[in-house]
């Protein structure tokens, strides 16, 4: 059964086709090429080993790249709460800040945010608050998820800005981490 899709959100076969610097991509609304999902697929990778790379520092596997209209990544995070002692250090935040200090503006409009997880309610304020284009992420956050899964985040009727977001991209690539993950953190309790 077809799911009912959310306001701003696209399907894979929707996603944008990059390298063409004169396509503005602010509406979900265009007929897009079809191969556009592997170049995408590429970039996805890139956050499941920054997933990685947190999982090995032992803090919850999730990674974050910025990428620009063309797909060259401006920003890249990992989440890192537990080792720099700070409860706002999630992947999105990160790789959000670094790609404003590389276009030096705290406005990141014409970028997509590329996550392994649904981003959570203080992520979604960073993506609102940085103005980005668009949301890519892998799997999904039945628990504390604010684009679909607790919150409809891309729709909210008083928040000035829009962004298309497309959902599952790898999703079980990311889900099967941060399963292992879980499962071990609970044996060792
Ligand atoms: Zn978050």
């Amino acid at each position: 059964m077809q799911e009912t899709k959310k306001f701003g959100e696209i399907s894979l076969d929707e996603l944008p086709q990059l390298e063409h610097s004169d396509t503005k991509i602010s509406e979900p609304s265009t007929v897009f090429p079809q191969n556009a999902k592997t170049n995408w697929e590429k970039i996805m990778e890139t956050a499941l080993l920054l997933a990685k790379e947190a999982e090995e520092a032992r803090e919850i596997p999730v990674g974050a790249v910025v990428v620009d209209l063309q797909g060259n990544i401006l920003g890249k995070g990992k989440n890192a709460c537990i080792s720099i002692n700070d409860p706002t250090a999630h992947a999105e935040i990160l790789a959000l800040r670094q790609a404003a200090q590389v276009r030096q503006n705290y406005r990141l409009p014409q970028t997509i945010l590329v996550c392994t997880l649904e981003p959570c309610l203080m992520c979604l304020g960073a993506i609102l608050h940085a103005r980005i284009s668009g949301l890519i992420f892998a799997a999904s956050d039945t628990k504390a998820g604010a684009v679909v899964s607790k919150l409809n985040g891309a729709g909210l009727s008083w928040v000035n800005h829009r962004f298309w977001f497309a959902k599952g991209l790898l999703a079980e690539q990311s889900a099967e981490m941060l399963r292992t993950f879980f499962k071990q953190r609970r044996k060792e309790r």
